[in-house]
């Protein structure tokens, strides 16, 4: 992501009832128009009197938050992340059936785990587990191999040199309306909406520097 200040919202790269029976047309529309525009905002906000830092791109704020005026860093470190989480997952769902696991991040995943099913697994127990709002996912880590991992609030894997392959958001905005306090319910159903192709591309960004 080589966006910089100022930052836009992207419209969503599918119709909103698209992911409907797995994730509603309500869900998504609060969820994108209202809580990802929010983020949006107040990361310009923050960056608007910061000249020098708005040609920065987001990756670049984010991995090097601790270089930011410490009159900023909050506010970046929280509405930053939650822009860069957000952008990949929903870049990172499509309709179901659209594709499966195949390719070279299939192959890495059955290496690492064993199986898709043992990746799938350990996934949704970091999903489950995240205590509070948070993010869970399935990243390169900064010696190229695959890893779950999750990360609390807004918190993004760039902090820790590690980048989001797989990336679920499990704050309940995500998934309280269609599914209230039934967090692995949800999980489950945004297992079935995973873009694969687009998890593809990401192993090769990731995993293949
Ligand atoms: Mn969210």
């Amino acid at each position: 992501m080589n966006e910089h200040y100022k930052f836009e919202l992207k419209p969503l790269p599918y119709a909103y009832d698209a992911l409907e029976t797995q994730i509603s047309d309500q869900t998504l529309h609060f969820h994108h128009d209202k809580h990802l525009q929010t983020y949006v905002d107040n990361l310009n906000k923050a960056l608007e009197n910061q000249p020098q830092y708005q040609s920065w791109a987001l990756e670049e704020l984010l991995k090097r938050l601790d270089e930011l005026p410490e009159s900023i860093r909050t506010a970046v470190r929280n509405n930053g992340g939650g822009v860069y989480n957000h952008q990949l997952y929903f870049d990172g769902m499509a309709p179901v059936t659209t594709t499966m696991p195949h390719g070279k991040l299939k192959d890495a995943i059955v290496k690492t785990f064993g199986s898709l099913e043992e990746m799938q697994k350990q996934l949704k127990t970091a999903a489950t587990g995240r205590f509070g709002s948070g993010w869970a996912y399935l990243v390169c880590n900064s010696d190229g191999q695959l890893e779950i991992m999750s990360t609390p609030n807004q918190d993004t894997p760039l902090a820790v040199g590690s980048c989001p392959v797989l990336i679920v958001d499990v704050w309940e905005h995500a998934y309280y309306l269609d599914y209230q306090n039934r967090r692995p319910d949800y999980f489950d159903s945004w297992y079935m909406v995973i873009n694969w192709d687009m998890a593809e591309q990401r192993f090769e960004q990731c995993c293949c520097k």
